[in-house]
């Protein structure tokens, strides 16, 4: 199954108050060979309510403006999960410079990028993104250019290989107590996450949701539901990007702003999306009173390699206290599902009782 559907892709693009002359904003023709797009964009006024430009994949949107010094000018993107964009900014003052920041309701939250006069990346997670151009001390003209690129398969979401895991000894007897810490990240997703949750009901299994926070804030009901199950919600940061070499800002700002979406029912535990850290993030989760949760058995299900080989990974590994990756995010995770269908008897089975953390 694909994990993005490319069909009626639309991005929304608002462009917010800008100080100064007023933005105005044009659709070029798609680039030769890309998809077709069409668009209507009409001009905007630094009084007037954000205005809403749409455009088809694989399109350009110039937009250009007058800045007075000192001012700037702020453009609202929404990003689907996997969407390709790249943003170039032109301006003969040195000194014009964009931001890109992850925003959430009224809020701004984490910056992606500062400063820079070009950028391209992929969003993660489907959401707004806030792109504020800044003028420096002398007024100047600008031109930005928006380029959509078709959607792709998401990059994966844990690329790091497994931690090594030790065989099972066929001739030890087997432990009659076993426990087994079965985690779920990049939820909660409305595809996905009721059914896994009826699944460990009917298992009596309790399990550990490291959940991103651009979801559990659209999803508050699947938030509450893990926790009134039983199981641990806790964090995955909010845009899930690479906290290594995250400057402290803006690990801050993943971190206590899904804590915030997450209140009441969240547990001080984080798993770095990637499995990515370094010696900074470790301390900036220790001084938040964090404790950093990774894994020891990847079913590498993010890949949708079949549900057999995902019940394979899981059953091939298990041992007592080990800590299980899967997702409930991210795309389609049927596959995760049934292969727990199969692996959670066998388990059961073999002795094993499947328990939260950080509880
Ligand atoms: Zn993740």
């Amino acid at each position: 199954m694909t994990i993005i559907r490319r069909a009626a892709a639309i991005i929304v693009l608002l462009a917010l108050a800008a100080c100064g002359e007023p933005a105005r904003g044009s659709v070029q023709p798609p680039a030769p060979g890309g998809a077709g797009a069409t668009a209507t964009a009409s001009p905007l006024a630094a009084h007037e309510q954000p205005s809403r430009l749409e455009l088809g994949e694989g399109s350009v949107t110039n937009l250009s403006g007058r800045l007075a010094g000192g001012s700037s000018a702020r453009y609202l993107v929404r990003g689907r999960a996997g969407q390709t964009m790249v943003i170039d900014l032109d301006s003969p003052e040195e000194g014009m410079l964009f931001s890109i920041h992850a925003f959430s309701g009224a809020t701004q939250l984490t910056p992606i990028v500062e400063n820079t006069r070009r950028w391209s990346g992929q969003w993660f997670v489907a959401g707004d993104y806030l792109i504020t151009i800044s003028a420096p001390a002398a007024a100047a003209e600008y031109a930005l250019a928006l380029s959509t690129l078709d959607i792709g398969p998401l990059h994966p979401p844990h690329p790091t290989p497994p931690l090594p895991t030790a065989a099972p000894d066929p001739t030890a007897p087997p432990a009659p107590n076993k426990v087994l810490y079965l985690t779920f990240d990049d939820g909660p997703d409305p595809r996905n996450t009721p059914g896994l949750l009826e699944l460990l009901a009917r298992y009596n299994a309790r399990a550990t949701f490291f959940v991103l926070g651009h979801y559990a804030q659209a999803h508050p009901d699947l938030i509450q539901a893990e926790a009134a199950a039983g199981h641990t919600v806790a964090n995955h940061t909010f845009t899930h990007p690479s906290l290594s070499g995250i400057s402290r800002e803006a690990f801050m700002n993943e971190v206590l702003g899904t804590k915030e979406v997450i209140s009441g029912v969240g547990a001080n535990c984080l798993r770095p999306p990637y499995g990515a850290t370094d010696a900074n993030t470790r301390a900036y989760a220790a001084e938040i009173g964090y404790e950093v949760i990774m894994w020891d058995i990847d079913t590498h299900d993010w890949a949708n390699p079949g549900a057999d080989e995902i019940g394979r990974r899981l059953l091939g590994n298990a041992r007592d206290g080990a800590i299980v990756l899967m997702h409930d995010g991210g795309g389609d995770r049927a596959q995760t599902i049934a292969a727990l269908e199969a692996a959670l008897p066998a388990l059961a089975e073999q002795g094993y009782r499947f328990e939260a953390l950080c509880q």
